[in-house]
Formats: structure tokens, C-alpha cells, sequence
């Protein structure tokens, strides 16, 4: 039976509530489907400094490295907030993410027709929306030098070498080739050199991809496109800051930042996280959505090869919601019951072993 070695970071705040109830589906669906998964856990960020004075110990690296994927919470909160910046949890996972290469982070944004009435938008608007935001996560205005603040001048340095734009492209286009065929590649080449060579790369790249279609577009009309009409989109392939605003935008055409996983890729074993925080305002309610981990944990079952499990995961929440079963964020939109984040994990692992 073949065993795959998982690396897992539950975090701070509602982090080990939520990956607690993916493993119990991840458990669920193994057995299934007829494989192992051997845990290791590891702490990164607030309760890594608590034991070590350091939010990305040696360990966790070696230890994530070691493994054939990682299964990520959430980290961070205020106990952590006035740590010097090195310190401080988000330190820790940008080092992780660094130390792993993860150049590549891919979100989805699917809608569930069950809970279309949990999103702002019009409900005509978001029907059938299903688009995936490839950003660059390792370069772009968060990482490049020089750097400075005084109290007078500030400034950072947007920088992208040809070589981290083709290999972020070349994930996109592939990702257009799993999907509906098409790319549009988000920049600001109407006022900046590094988009001006980003939309000259995905160019380049695209000759290879004849099956794909690109299309640019300047990230002003792409913030107002998404939520005029966000259907229009299949893979949007785009830097780090863009990106990053970009993916929160289109999270919330999806109605609650508790639904909505993130695979982030590139480098020898890929890492899976929900794509909110830490809540540490909820922390230790058994409020928490699980399914944006439950979610991640799907896509690190596809980036293993295990499509079926994947697709078994996908299929048990559409089933439990589908039978009326929320968490209180949901509560709101047409809750036939409520349930705590521990049911809901347990709903779901029960629907993916029938
Ligand atoms: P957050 O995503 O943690 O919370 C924003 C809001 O969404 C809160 O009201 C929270 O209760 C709610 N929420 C988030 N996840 C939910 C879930 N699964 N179910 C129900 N409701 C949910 O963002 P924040 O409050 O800005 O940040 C809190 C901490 O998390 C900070 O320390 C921040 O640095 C950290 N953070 C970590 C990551 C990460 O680990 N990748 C990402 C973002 C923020």
C-alpha cells in the first residue's frame, strides 16, 4: 500500500481545530481508497517561538523537506504582534515558503450553488464562477532590494528577473490546460518597466501553449472585471502584490474566506493552507469553517496523484451542504442546521467513506 509522508503545521489560534478535522477526512478517505498517510508534526510561527524563540526552527524546515507535502493551519495573533519583524509568525512562513522554493501560489475560487446566497455579489453574477489565481509568491515588490524607511522617505523595489516570470507562466498555462483553456496575465504595463518585460515573457511562453488563450489585463480593470463579471475568468496569472490583492478580491466573490483553500507549489514538496488566518477572534469556539482546509487538504491529495480521494473529498461537501449543514459563518444564508467545526469535519469524513 503505498504511504505518503505528510509534514503537518496546525498553527496558531484556530489552526489545530481546523487541520484537526481535514485529517480526520484525509483518515477517511485513505482507508478508501486504499492508502497510508504517516503524520509528522511540526510547529512554525507563535507556538514555534513560544518553545524556541523562533518562528521557523531548523526542524520544521528539514522536517517539511523530508516529506512529500505539508498540511498548513493558519498562524499568528496579537500575543505575537510586538515581536521584532524577524520574530514574528508571518517571519516564519515566509522563510518556510522560501526554504521550500514555493514560487507558485494557486487559489481557486469555486462557488458552490448550495451557498450562492453567501456571496455579496448578485446571485446571476457568481453562478457557475470557477476560476484559479496563479500568483508569484517568491519575487515582486515584497522581496526586492534595496529597501528603506526614515521618517522622511520610504521606498521598495519591484523587481522580476525573465526567469521567475517564465516558470510562474509556464504553471499558468498548464493549469489553463487542466481547465477551460484559457490565461489572462495581470500587470501594470501602461507605467512599469518589470510589467512591461512580465507581458513580453508571457508572450514568449504562451508560443509554447497554442491550445491556451491569453489575453492582458492592467490590474485597475481587472479589480473592477472580477466583480462585474468574475465568469469571464479562467486562469489569472499574475506578480506578488497584484496577486495577492487580486485573490482576496475573488475570494470574497465566493461569499466566506472559510471556504477557500491554496496550494502553493514550485519547489520539492508542495505546501496546503486555507487562505484566511489565524481568527484568533474566534479561536477556541469550535466556530471555525473547516472547509477551506478540508479543501487544501483535496488539493494536496491531487498534487500526490490521489485524484479519486480528491474528488471524494469535493463530492462530501458539496453533499453536506447540500443537506442544509453550516458553520456559524454560513448561519445566515439558509442554515437547515448548525454545527460546530468538529461536526462538520465529521459530517464530511462520513460522506467520503460511503
Ligand atoms: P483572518 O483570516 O484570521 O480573520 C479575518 C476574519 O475572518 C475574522 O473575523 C475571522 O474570525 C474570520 N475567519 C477567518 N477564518 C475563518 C474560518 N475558517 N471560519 C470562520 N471565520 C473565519 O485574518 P486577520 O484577522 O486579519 O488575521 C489574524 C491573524 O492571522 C494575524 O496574526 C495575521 O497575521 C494572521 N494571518 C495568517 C495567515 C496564514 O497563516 N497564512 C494569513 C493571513 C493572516
Amino acid at each position: 500500500m503505498k504511504t505518503y509522508k505528510i509534514a503537518v503545521i496546525k498553527g496558531d489560534g484556530i489552526g489545530p481545530e481546523i487541520v484537526d478535522e481535514a485529517i480526520k477526512v484525509l483518515d477517511a478517505v485513505a482507508q478508501k481508497e486504499g492508502f497510508n498517510l504517516e503524520y509528522n508534526e511540526y510547529l512554525l510561527g507563535g507556538s514555534a517561538y513560544d518553545v524556541f524563540e523562533d518562528p521557523a526552527p531548523e526542524e520544521t524546515i528539514k522536517g517539511c523537506l523530508n516529506s512529500d507535502a505539508v498540511l498548513f493551519g493558519a498562524i499568528g495573533g496579537p500575543k505575537w504582534d510586538n515581536l521584532p519583524k524577524e520574530k514574528r509568525p508571518e517571519s516564519g512562513l515566509l522563510k518556510l515558503r522560501k526554504s521550500l522554493g514555493l514560487f507558485a501560489n494557486i487559489r481557486p475560487a469555486i462557488i458552490f450553488d448550495e451557498l450562492i446566497n453567501a456571496s455579496t455579489l448578485k446571485p446571476e453574477v457568481i453562478k457557475g464562477v470557477d476560476l484559479v489565481v496563479v500568483r508569484e509568491l517568491t519575487g515582486g515588490i515584497y522581496f526586492g532590494e534595496p529597501r528603506y524607511k526614515d521618517s522622511n522617505k520610504a521606498y521598495n523595489t519591484m523587481i522580476y528577473t525573465r526567469d521567475e516570470i517564465e516558470r510562474i507562466a509556464h504553471i499558468a498555462f498548464k493549469e489553463a490546460q487542466k481547465r477551460n483553456k484559457k490565461v489572462t496575465s495581470v500587470d501594470k504595463a501602461n507605467v512599469l518597466e518589470v510589467s512591461e518585460l512580465w507581458r513580453e515573457v508571457v508572450n514568449e511562453v504562451a508560443q509554447n501553449y497554442p491550445d491556451i488563450e491569453l489575453e492582458h489585463m492592467y490590474v485597475d480593470n481587472a479589480a473592477m472585471q472580477l466583480i462585474r463579471d468574475p465568469k469571464q475568468f479562467d486562469v489569472i496569472l499574475t506578480g506578488n502584490i497584484f496577486g495577492d490583492i487580486l485573490s482576496d478580491e475573488a475570494s470574497m466573490i465566493v461569499g466566506s474566506i472559510g471556504l477557500l483553500p491554496s496550494a502553493s507549489i514550485g519547489g520539492k514538496v508542495g505546501l496546503f493552507e486555507p487562505i484566511h488566518g489565524s481568527a484568533p477572534d474566534i479561536a477556541g469556539q469550535g466556530i471555525a469553517n473547516p472547509i477551506a482546509t478540508i479543501l487544501s487538504a483535496a488539493m494536496m491529495l491531487d498534487y500526490l496523484g490521489e485524484h479519486k480521494g480528491a474528488k471524494r473529498i469535493k463530492e462530501a461537501i458539496k453533499s453536506v451542504l447540500k443537506e442544509g449543514y453550516r458553520t456559524k459563518d454560513l448561519a445566515a444564508f439558509d442554515a437547515k442546521e448548525v454545527v460546530t467545526t468538529s461536526e462538520m469535519g465529521s459530517l464530511i469524513a462520513e460522506h467520503a467513506s460511503n
